[in-house]
Formats: C-alpha cells, sequence, structure tokens
C-alpha cells in the first residue's frame, strides 16, 4: 500500500485526507493518505522518510522547511522557495508548488484579466504574485507591515505599505492574508478596500470554508468572487496526479475529489 500525508501545524482541520482518500477509493489505488502534525519543520525529512511515505502534502507553517528538505525542486517552486507537495521517486525527495498553479486555474472563470493587487505578503502571496507574473498578469503587493517586502522588492514586483499606498484601478483584488480565519478583521481599511473593489472586476479570499469579512464586503459591492475552495481542489488534483505519478489524467482525478467537498 501506498501512503501519503500532510504536514502542517494545526493539521487537525485540512481536508486534505478527506479530499485524496476519495480519489484513491474512487479509483481503486491501494493508497491511504493521513493526517501528521509537525511542530518542528527541520525534522520533516526524517519524519517523511521514517514514515516510508510515497508523498505528502505541506501546509503552514512548513513550506519553506520542505523547500530546504527536497533533493530536487522541480518548476515554479524554485522561484518562490516554498513547497507543498513532496513526492518520493528513486530515492530522491523532489519538491513542486501546486498552489500556484491551482490558483491560475481558479481564476480562470473571471476571463482576461492584466493586474492584480495582492493583499498579503505571505507564503501564499509569494506563489501568486510569481505564478501570475508568470501568466502574464502584473501582480502588486500590498501589506500592512514592512518586513515580509523584501522578497518582493527582489523579484522586481511593486510593493506598498498601507501608508504609502493609494488606490487605483486594478482587475483582482486578491486577499491572501489570514484576517477573517479565527478573527473579524479585514485585511485593510473598509474605506481603501471599497475604493478598490469600486474599480475592480473581481475578487478573490484564499481563505475557504467560511466568510470572512472581507467576503462580505465583496458581495455587497456585486463584483464576481471567489473563496478559496476552487484553488484548494485545483492544488489537490494536480497534487494527486504528481503522487500518482501522472498515471491518471487530472479529468479522472477531479470529480471524486470534488465530490469529497460534500460530505
Ligand atoms: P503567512 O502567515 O505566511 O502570511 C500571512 C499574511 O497575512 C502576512 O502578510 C500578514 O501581514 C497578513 N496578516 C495576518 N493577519 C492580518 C490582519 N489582521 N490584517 C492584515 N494583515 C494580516 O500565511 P500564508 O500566506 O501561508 O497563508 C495565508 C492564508 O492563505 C491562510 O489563511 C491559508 O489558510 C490560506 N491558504 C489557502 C489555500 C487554498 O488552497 N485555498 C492554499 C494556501 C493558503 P504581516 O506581514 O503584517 O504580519
Amino acid at each position: 500500500m501506498r501512503l501519503f500525508s500532510i504536514f502542517g501545524d494545526p493539521v487537525s482541520h485540512s481536508r486534505s485526507p478527506l479530499m485524496h482518500n476519495s480519489v484513491f477509493n474512487s479509483l481503486d489505488i491501494d493508497a491511504c493518505y493521513t493526517r501528521t502534525e509537525l511542530k518542528d519543520g527541520e525534522k520533516l525529512r526524517e519524519v517523511f522518510l521514517q514514515k516510508g511515505l510515497s508523498g505528502a502534502n505541506v501546509t503552514v507553517p512548513h513550506k519553506e522547511a520542505a523547500f530546504r528538505a527536497c533533493d530536487e525542486v522541480r518548476g515554479i517552486a524554485r522561484t518562490i522557495q516554498a513547497v507543498n507537495t513532496l513526492v518520493y521517486q528513486d530515492g530522491k525527495l523532489i519538491g513542486y508548488n501546486t498552489d500556484a498553479e491551482g490558483f491560475m486555474r481558479a481564476i480562470e472563470s473571471f476571463g482576461p484579466i492584466c493586474t492584480a493587487l495582492i493583499i498579503g505578503a505571505g507564503g501564499t502571496a509569494r506563489a501568486l504574485s510569481i505564478a501570475l507574473r508568470q501568466g502574464d498578469i502584473t501582480p502588486t503587493v500590498l501589506n500592512r507591515s514592512a518586513n515580509r517586502l523584501d522578497y518582493f522588492k527582489a523579484e522586481g514586483i511593486n510593493t506598498y505599505l498601507w501608508e504609502d499606498f493609494r488606490a487605483s484601478s486594478y482587475d483582482l483584488i486578491i486577499n491572501t492574508t489570514s484576517a477573517g480565519l479565527t478573527d473579524t478583521e479585514l485585511p485593510i481599511p473598509r474605506s481603501l478596500l471599497i475604493e478598490l473593489l469600486s474599480q475592480a472586476k473581481g475578487a478573490v479570499d484564499v481563505i475557504y470554508g467560511k466568510e470572512t469579512p472581507f467576503l462580505r464586503e465583496v458581495k455587497l459591492s456585486a463584483l464576481p468572487y471567489k473563496d478559496g475552495s476552487d484553488m484548494l481542489l485545483a492544488q489537490g488534483v494536480l497534487a494527486n496526479y504528481l503522487f500518482l505519478n501522472g498515471e491518471y489524467p487530472t479529468e479522472q482525478i477531479e470529480p471524486p475529489m470534488k465530490y469529497s467537498f460534500l460530505l
């Protein structure tokens, strides 16, 4: 039996076991996906090998540690310097970032987008900014504090702090902060958000499974919007495709994984 797991801290809320096991069951694959709560990210490689895993997903706060744990990092994860999918292949730990591609798939339904404002400057903002730029969409990053902006500046991406930002026209407004996850906060001051939404074509919150204050404000604006569910599904489908070494097309993986969202 092939074994897979998600590593994170916390990890009890993760939907990944349900999503991947649903695919394994439906396609009659002898595999099982579990959760591993990991406090120390530096132990990731050791625990992965100890458990004899064939692959894993990595969530907050270990995506950068996962990048360092790999023998080889492929694709966009090399630029982002963060890994959310690990595959054990020929005695090597190979790292990928499917959050980035998952997000790009999720926003296809908005139609042509030229510019995007990313609120937040954490790991998710990194992944999205690089993916957007590769997709010919110009990203701008807006964060409440300065210390996380160096990565974006080094990548040549426009960055702002609240105090030096003036609202202008961006096609897509994206919340990548954790504001609203366990509190009732907006990621930026309300007046600024309303002004930005009045000039946008759509908005996305990467948080899923709840209506955040950001999403509530977006709904009032009557703009097309998405929460993080489509991104979650798309990153999971791509990860499962990598776990199974491309044996099954994504068209076959997606329906059972999507069905797991109803459970
Ligand atoms: P990080 O911890 O790396 O970054 C958090 C960011 O949020 C920082 O820029 C921080 O700003 C900002 N922030 C936190 N609280 C507030 C607040 N109250 N007001 C304004 N800004 C705030 O997080 P990640 O990038 O790893 O994850 C962010 C979110 O994305 C999580 O909620 C996670 O669940 C979600 N996610 C969803 C995915 C999906 O598939 N849908 C995939 C990956 C992540 P500062 O620098 O000032 O502290």
